[in-house]
């Protein structure tokens, strides 16, 4: 039987990474499993051997047609993975010259999920957030900003799901609450 594909996304920060570790180690648990994908570092892989870039957060501020060059690449490598998956990415990304689909016409037809979920929270936590990951090179932007594209994320989603036929559901991550988010996406998994 085919597996599951399950998109996961959301704005930078908002903690789709630790959600998404949470779930599969909890399906784990109870003998479901999922691989765990992760859009940007195939796109990662290809720029590196290409010298374009030395960090992954470098990616999006590439030239629009070099992001979506690699964008394709990826989807064609992950399209072809078996199993029950879900693939971290995102629903739009923010590049200078203004919100570029992260799941365009010819990645979404390659992917065909059936489910996309959008990690949510309120901006002043993801702003939050963002400061204290030190790990990354996260935008600091307003709130407004943070959430005008939550807001983009969600309309494009409804994009997708024309598409695509998927479902879209959206899930809060909220402050001292990962808990819950990890149970509200275990269950849309099982
Ligand atoms: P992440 O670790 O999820 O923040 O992803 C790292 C980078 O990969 C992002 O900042 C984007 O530059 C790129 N990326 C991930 N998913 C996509 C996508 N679907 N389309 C375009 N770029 C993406
Ligand atoms: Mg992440």
């Amino acid at each position: 039987m085919a597996g599951k594909k399950v998109i996961i996304t959301g704005v930078p920060g908002v903690g789709k990474t630790s959600v998404i570790d949470g779930t599969i180690q909890k399906l784990q648990d109870e003998g479901v499993l999922y691989q765990n994908i992760n859009f940007g570092t195939f796109m990662f892989e290809v720029a590196q051997k290409d010298g374009i870039v030395s960090d992954r957060d470098q990616m999006r501020t590439l030239a629009k047609d070099t992001q979506k060059r690699l964008q394709k690449l990826a989807s064609q490598a992950i399209a072809k993975i078996d199993g029950n998956v879900i693939i971290d990415t995102h629903a739009s990304v923010k590049t200078a010259t203004g919100f570029l689909a992260g799941l365009p016409e010819w990645v979404i037809r390659e992917l065909m999920p059936d489910i996309i979920v959008l990690v949510e929270t309120d901006a002043d936590q993801i702003l939050k957030r963002r400061f204290s990951d030190l790990s990354r090179t996260r935008d600091i932007e307003g709130f407004r900003d943070i959430d005008a594209h939550q807001q983009f994320n969600r309309s494009v989603a409804a994009a997708y799901a024309m598409v695509s036929g998927c479902t879209v559901q959206y899930i809060a991550n909220a402050d001292f609450l990962l808990e819950q988010a990890v149970l509200q996406l275990s269950s849309i998994l099982r």
